[in-house]
């Protein structure tokens, strides 16, 4: 397909399962809009906490996505391979001091009012060890996203300085994704409303690396009951490979997109989902029941 816009979106999976139904959402919306804008769409493969990793995941995402017709550009992007890119930055944080360690327990910060109050930062003697936050002096709170409209999250919430690095040495998943998505040029960044608070704290860190701010565009989110999404968790079925037309259309009518006519060739009907693609006829719901 030609690009004919500078767009580029992409889908992000943690590989702690196979793609069900609610994973699908967010992949099939991300290519539906990213194609319907004449632009790219990259596969990010989001490894960075092997304790949660099931072997196996990564490629049965891939091999889902091909299956389901959802072609994407470039090669496949590793978040394991970029480990080195994470410390750097976060060293380069720490020695101009826009990041500190900090040692509080959840303890502490339950007796703090559940907000962390920012006070490792303040010490005359900075730690050396333990997690490592940002600090966060832009607290954004409100954001506007082209779907949801305008979007306020908790003031408190907002102003935290956050942690970037975990005191078990791994990355946290709001450095990853966002410099990421800076690295890989994104200009939207689709996927389900689960990750509408976070947005906030991923807008405010591209303040502080003084990075262009994407598009936001959150989509519904499937749920087995009120307040809990489908998950990898909870055990949401995972998807069929081999006979992926009806899950098209369940994803497309999720949507609130049209049928597209069922074929043998799996290209057909996703091309026909691009052509009529239409943002407008989204729910704007944060979350939609299935009836399971
Ligand atoms: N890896 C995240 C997840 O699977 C999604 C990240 C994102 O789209 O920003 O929940």
């Amino acid at each position: 397909m030609v690009n004919t816009t500078s767009y580029i979106g992409r889908f992000a999976p943690s590989p702690s399962g196979p793609l069900h139904f609610g994973s699908l959402i967010a992949a099939l919306g991300s290519y539906l809009r990213a194609r319907s804008m004449g632009g790219k769409w990259l596969v990010r493969i989001e490894d960075i906490d092997p304790p949660r990793e099931i072997a196996g995941a990564s490629s049965a995402i891939l091999n889902t996505l091909e299956a389901y017709g959802l072609e994407w550009d470039e090669e496949v992007l590793y978040q394991s391979q970029r480990l080195d890119i994470y410390q750097a930055r976060i060293e380069q944080l720490l020695q101009d001091n826009q990041a500190y360690y900090c040692q509080c327990t959840r303890k502490q910060i339950q007796a703090m009012g559940g907000s962390y109050d920012g006070r490792c930062g303040q010490l005359p003697q900075a730690l050396t060890q333990g997690a490592i936050r940002v600090r966060n002096p832009y607290a954004v709170a409100h954001f506007v996203d082209q779907h949801m409209g305008q979007v306020s999250v908790d003031e408190a919430f907002a102003a935290e300085d956050f942690i970037i690095k975990r005191s078990d040495g791994l990355y946290a998943y709001q450095l990853a994704v966002v410099l990421d998505d800076i690295h890989q040029n994104i200009t939207e960044v689709v996927r389900g409303c689960d990750l509408l608070e976070p947005t906030c704290r991923q807008e405010s860190l591209y303040q502080i690396l003084q990075s262009p701010v994407p598009k936001w565009l959150h989509l519904p989110l499937a749920c087995a009951e009120k307040g809990r999404k489908l998950s990898k968790q909870n055990h949401a079925p995972a998807i069929d490979n081999l006979h992926p037309q009806a899950s098209i259309n369940a994803a497309l009518a999720f949507l609130g997109q049209s049928p597209v006519t069922t074929e043998s060739q799996v290209s057909t009907m996703i091309a026909q989902a691009v052509e009529q693609f239409d943002l407008a006829l989204v729910p704007k719901q944060s979350e939609i029941l299935l009836d399971t």
